[in-house]
């Protein structure tokens, strides 16, 4: 059973990059192991390392076609464009229209170490351009105009206090 805790923007750690991993070892798998519980614990559809403060990368993903580990994910090929409605267990709340690639490969490391590619298009290609973007340190608020990108600082804000409020 997964213990880990969500980070949500804007905690700092979600703005750190994620470390390529040397070799893939018994820590990793139950560190993909524990990220899956903790996606499907909060019916995601995928979860970057960064957001439960890991800087390793590591993400998992599942559509709802099984669940896919993938450790040192890499963009290698795109093509196409698309605009799509995202949101993330992050940045509870938002939703925000991305253009993404419509067709992506990524090049990726399975939980044994072995090389491997997906070839990928429609919500599984934007999940795992948008789960890549999370190891890099971006979040969809980022694709925002800076307006828009304020009111979700304010409103984030406020819910913070509220919380700390509750917590009393
Ligand atoms: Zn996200």
């Amino acid at each position: 059973m997964s213990n880990l805790k969500i980070k949500v923007f804007p905690d700092p750690y979600l703005r750190l990059k994620a470390e390529r991993v040397k070799e893939v070892g018994a820590a990793e798998q139950k560190e993909l192991d524990d990220m899956a519980s903790a996606m499907y614990l909060n019916c995601g559809v995928g979860l970057a390392a960064t957001q439960v403060g890991i800087l390793k990368q590591l993400i998992v993903i599942d559509i709802g076609e099984g669940l896919l580990k993938l450790v040192n994910p890499v963009l290698t090929k795109d093509s196409g464009t698309e605009m799509g409605e995202e949101g993330c267990l992050s940045v509870p709340g938002e939703c925000v229209g991305i253009i993404r690639s419509k067709k992506v490969a990524v090049d990726f490391l399975d939980e044994s170490g072995l090389h491997s590619r997906i070839k990928a298009d429609g919500l599984l290609a934007r999940a795992l351009q948008h789960e890549i973007d999370h190891l890099q340190g971006k979040l969809i608020i980022d694709y925002l105009n800076p307006v828009r990108k304020l009111l979700v600082r304010a409103r984030s804000n406020r819910k913070k206090k509220k919380a700390a409020y509750g917590a009393v």
